[in-house]
């Protein structure tokens, strides 16, 4: 079958020849009908040589939505044919954090050698995957698969950055939303769709912006030196209740500590170049500031957020290619040239 690989840090992926996989007991071999491409791919594959984490050729995609194609010994909890969207951030399964459904912040999985799909494990982007294990895949029912499919990770990511915040978005509030690419344009849509507060949106060049608008943003700031002075005269001297950076650079992280006020939440989702970071101190901001940097999702916000789309309050822009293809989304990726989510459909 097709796949498309990281083969070399530093250097595009490829498509490649592999074979098809069987699934070992316990497991589940799904036929993928869509795979999203992500920024944090383009982050492993330009990791450097010298202690690279992952086993190599390594199929790419964390984000997946297949039929089920074939059930290995002992899986009776599900039927071949069945649509199902790929809980990502494969943990344990018996842990405290795993027991809550907090498979992203398993304590046991580094030491067991369990790695996400795609970021470790052989991922989405191939004609078929292995999963686990039947309770890392969600029916989606008649969804579509390719704007289903950036949800398992461009939804859910921004969902379980938002949760938390949600007590403090009341009327007359403030929250800001750094970067309208993959995450930051759902994350947009769930504050409208759940929350009354005014949503600000901030990206580096005006057709971002205009985006930003279309998927629900009231105001737009351009990303830059003013950001923090701009976003305060829409806010006044109150500053935003939440700040959620899904850049993660030290000029956002800047921003977003400027912009919040007393009692507000920092969130940071997005990587960066895994360096940058808040300063925090007894007047490094104002009063009662949390600050939260969190990974992904749970199992149970993964079907809330499916849910949500079967309402209908998630709009997820796409641009969609082929497995042949496949690479050309990547550089795309890595151009920063799309708007909204790469979606490979084998
Ligand atoms: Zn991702
Ligand atoms: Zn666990």
């Amino acid at each position: 079958m097709k796949a498309i690989q990281m083969v070399k840090p530093g250097s595009e992926p490829e498509l490649r020849e592999v074979d098809k996989p069987s699934p070992g007991p316990g497991e589940v071999l799904l036929k993928v009908t869509a795979a999203g491409a992500c920024h944090s791919d383009d982050f492993v594959l330009n990791l450097p040589p010298e202690g690279f984490p992952y086993p190599l050729p390594l199929t790419l995609g964390h984000e997946g939505v297949g039929v089920v194609a074939e059930l290995g010994s002992g899986v009776t909890t599900l039927t071949e044919g069945t649509a199902v969207a790929v809980y990502g951030p494969w943990g344990c399964g018996v842990c405290h954090f795993c027991s809550r459904g907090l498979e992203n912040y398993c304590s046991n999985a580094a030491e067991l050698q369990i790695a996400p799909p795609g970021l470790g494990a052989p991922g989405a982007m191939a004609e078929f995957m292995i999963v686990d294990d039947p309770r890392h895949l969600v029916p989606i029912g008649d969804l579509d698969p390719v704007t289903t499919v950036p949800l398992t990770d461009a939804g859910l990511t921004p969902y379980h950055a938002i949760k938390p915040s949600l007590p403090k978005l009341v009327g007359g509030t403030t929250a800001v939303v750094i970067g309208t690419g993959g995450l930051g344009h759902v994350a947009i849509q769930l504050l409208r769709h759940l929350t009354p507060s005014r949503v600000i949106a901030l990206d580096v060049t005006p057709e971002k912006l205009d985006f930003a608008k279309e998927v629900g943003a009231h105001e737009t700031v351009l990303s830059d030196a003013d950001a923090v002075a701009n976003i305060r005269k829409i806010t006044g001297k109150d500053g935003a209740t939440a700040v959620f950076d899904f850049v993660g650079y030290q000029p956002t992280i800047d921003t977003a500590m400027g912009a919040v006020g007393t009692m507000g939440d920092v969130t940071i989702v997005g990587l960066g170049d895994g360096q940058a970071a808040a300063k925090v101190g007894i007047w490094a901001q104002p009063y009662e500031v949390s600050v939260r940097a969190p990974y992904w999702g749970s199992r149970s916000e993964l079907i809330e957020v499916l849910d949500l789309a079967r309402d209908g309050a998630l709009d997820v822009a796409v641009q969609t290619f082929g497995l042949d293809d496949g690479v050309d989304a990547y550089r795309k990726l890595a151009a920063n040239d799309l708007r909204g989510r790469a979606v490979v459909v084998p």
